[in-house]
């Protein structure tokens, strides 16, 4: 049962963010609703005032240019995502972690700045967007300031938004020739279920086989989405032979730091990093050989 809550709808993003800086942590911002209300349901949560944020035209759209990349609303939700091709062959990444979010219903609702903003660690777009490089927008009465995504996680479910701050948008940078990117998702069985572990590769390769630039991220391998960064320094100038890619994974389990938990133990994750992480940086070079994602 949903405990009984005020609700608010602001129309336009002024009169949000004027509400919002005056209520501050008295309110909860819902988008999607898919996981503020499904906490609220299962009773992990009590909100007694929402302000539904879904009519602010400011935080909808998606827009693409080859010079400056993509700008994606907040609200965007994933099922949109999915459907628009510049995402599928620009962003391939990208397009896995959306696609893979939840059911279709859970898709259709949910929306981008809702996975970011829940900020948990298993946030099937994060990974994407920490290798993609992207870029957040966020807006209160006090101003707009754009962060690097990796700054925005402090742990989990806690980011450096401000008390009256609102995601407004994620900007991702264009794809450079010759690059793409992939994303594995691992879960405990063949149904509906968070990321046990993630693995996020963009990789640029003007042979297709050498590594000439990568950004690797790993999902649920740290309290918050992680940069691989020791497996990055490795991999660059590399040739991607099966045996680089397979110290890859074993560099990239020893630097994540995974914790122990209902789902698994520590030891049997950084097992599935050594396996998902190279399968990550081979199916992205693939994509690169395929030319999937050139501008
Ligand atoms: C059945 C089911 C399956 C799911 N499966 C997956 C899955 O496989 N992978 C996955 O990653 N997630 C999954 N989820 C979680 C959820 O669907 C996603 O995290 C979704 O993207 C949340 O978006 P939302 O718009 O519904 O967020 P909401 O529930 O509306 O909000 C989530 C959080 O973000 C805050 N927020 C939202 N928008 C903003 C904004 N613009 N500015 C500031 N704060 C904001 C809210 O206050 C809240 O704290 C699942 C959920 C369900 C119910």
């Amino acid at each position: 049962m949903l405990n009984k809550f005020e609700l608010l709808m602001p129309g336009t993003l002024n009169e949000a963010l004027t509400q919002y800086a005056e209520l501050g942590s008295k309110c909860k911002i819902l988008a999607g609703g898919t996981d503020v209300l499904v906490e609220m349901h299962g009773g992990r949560r009590y909100y007694s005032l929402l302000m539904d944020i879904k009519n602010l035209e400011e935080l909808k759209g998606v827009e693409y240019t080859p010079r400056k990349g993509l700008a994606i609303g907040a609200l965007t939700t994933h099922r949109c995502l999915e459907q628009m091709p510049v995402i599928k062959e620009k962003y391939p990444a990208l397009y896995d972690g959306v696609s893979q979010v939840g059911c279709v219903q859970t898709r259709c609702r949910g929306t981008i700045g809702g996975n970011i903003c829940n900020a948990v660690p298993s946030g099937d777009t994060l990974g994407p967007l920490l290798a993609l490089n992207a870029h957040l927008i966020l807006q209160s009465t006090k101003g707009i300031r754009e962060i690097p995504f990796e700054e925005f996680f402090l742990g989990p479910k806690k980011t450096v938004l401000e008390s009256g701050e609102l995601l407004i948008k994620i900007l991702i940078p264009p794809s450079v020739p010759n690059s793409s990117s992939a994303y594995t998702k691992f879960t405990r069985r063949k149904a509906m279920d968070l990321a046990l572990l993630g693995a996020t590769v963009s990789i640029a390769s003007m042979d297709g086989k050498t590594c000439d630039n990568v950004r690797v991220s790993l999902t649920t391998a740290a309290p918050t989405v992680m940069r691989a960064k020791k497996t990055e320094e490795f991999l660059i100038g590399k040739e991607l032979t099966e045996k680089m890619m397979k110290e890859a994974g074993e560099i990239a389990s020893a630097e994540a730091k995974p914790r122990s938990s209902w789902r698994s133990t520590e030891e049997y994750r950084r097992e599935v990093l050594k396996a998902i992480v190279p399968r990550t940086i081979a199916a992205a070079l693939e994509r690169v050989q395929k030319g999937v994602a050139h501008p």
